[in-house]
């Protein structure tokens, strides 16, 4: 069986990338440092505990188990938090990104599939968004995935490396058989926090502007299922393990929702309500993101099987003590 190394591998996509990879027929091997990741979601193969900052340790974990490609996700990846701690992202995303490379090469591993974001496009110039947009970031987290491209590109060129750059819109939803939940702490991504607040855990969410220039005034974002983005993920190694050329592909739903469109489908599935508070805009925040993913379908075989609305909160509800009833129409 074939091995993977999956850096944050028992992260929140990571741990469902190793899921489908064992589906799928390889070994996953997680390399996670444990500091966002869950040690509980190792379930489909070996745990390695170490820091993608580490050469020795990553060299180590390459050299016992013989992988065939490497894909990393392991950065941190909150915009507003960039904004505030940028040097946490340099660290992180691109001193992160060096060293895997840098030993990759050293090493003779040459696969690499990378966890990159629509983040990198900025405020797109026309929508939905196609890989040849221009990419102009407008946060820190952004620019460091931006970067992160750039070096696997001319790496690629360079030293004979072979990558598929993923850049994912907005990661969300659980695992739809329950055996991992939607787990991040801290938790400030907007479909679990309406969720918290549906559920009493939290007194309220704040929804961070409503004065854009969207047909409600909140910001749109294309929201995708993390199962669709775990077998994008298997179907990226098989490409670059069958010699399929370097690329970068969106991964998205392709359809917009608005803050205030969550929070509606929010309250009629779970028939509680979503108590808001509305308040100005977050730094950094595009006021509509959705994609164009024509290219991960005719390259990787992406269909977006779980990404509508409803499935994502189905899924992400248990995990805050709230359930859906099935009768309960979409
Ligand atoms: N958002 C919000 N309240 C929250 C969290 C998020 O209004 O508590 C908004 C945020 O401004 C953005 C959208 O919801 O427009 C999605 O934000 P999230 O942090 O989930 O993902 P991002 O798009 O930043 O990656």
């Amino acid at each position: 069986m074939d091995t993977v190394l999956v850096t944050g591998g028992v992260g929140y996509i990571g741990s469902q990338t190793c899921k489908l990879l064992h589906q799928s027929g390889f070994t996953p091997v997680a390399f996670d440092n444990l500091s966002t990741g869950n040690k509980e979601n190792a379930k489909w193969g070996p745990l390695v505990r170490g820091d993608v900052h580490d050469r020795d340790q990553l060299k180590h974990a390459i050299k016992l188990w013989q992988p065939v490609c490497v894909i990393h996700f392991a950065a941190s990846a909150y915009v507003g938090e960039s904004t505030v701690d940028p040097r946490k992202y340099y660290n992180n995303n691109v001193a992160g990104i060096l060293s895997l490379l840098d030993t990759c090469i050293e090493v003779k591993l040459r696969n690499i599939v990378f966890s990159s974001s629509c983040a990198t496009y900025g405020i797109p110039t026309k929508l939905p968004i196609a890989e040849g947009s221009p990419q102009v970031p407008i946060n820190p987290y952004g620019r460091t995935k931006l970067i992160g491209e750039m070096m696997l590109k001319d790496y690629a060129s360079a030293y004979s490396l072979r990558y598929v750059a993923l850049r994912y819109f907005n990661a969300a939803g659980a695992d739809i058989d329950g055996e991992l939940r939607e787990r991040h702490d801290p938790e400030t991504h907007l479909i679990p926090r309406a969720l918290m607040a549906a559920a009493g855990r939290i007194s309220e969410l704040i929804v961070f502007g409503d004065d854009y220039d969207t047909p409600d005034g909140t910001c749109i974002r294309d929201y995708v299922h993390v199962t669709d983005l775990a077998q994008a993920h298997v179907s990226a190694v098989q490409h670059l393990i069958a010699g399929g050329k370097n690329m970068v592909a969106n991964l998205g739903s392709g359809q917009g929702t608005s803050v205030q469109q969550i929070i509606d489908t929010i309250e009629r599935l779970t028939q509680r309500r979503v108590p808001v508070r509305r308040e100005a805009r977050r730094e950094g925040d595009p006021p509509a993101l959705y994609s164009d993913f024509t290219v991960a379908q005719s390259e990787l075989h992406f269909t977006p099987r779980f990404s509508d609305i409803e499935t994502i909160i189905r899924t992400a509800a248990p995990t805050f003590g709230l359930e859906v009833a099935n009768d309960i129409l979409a």
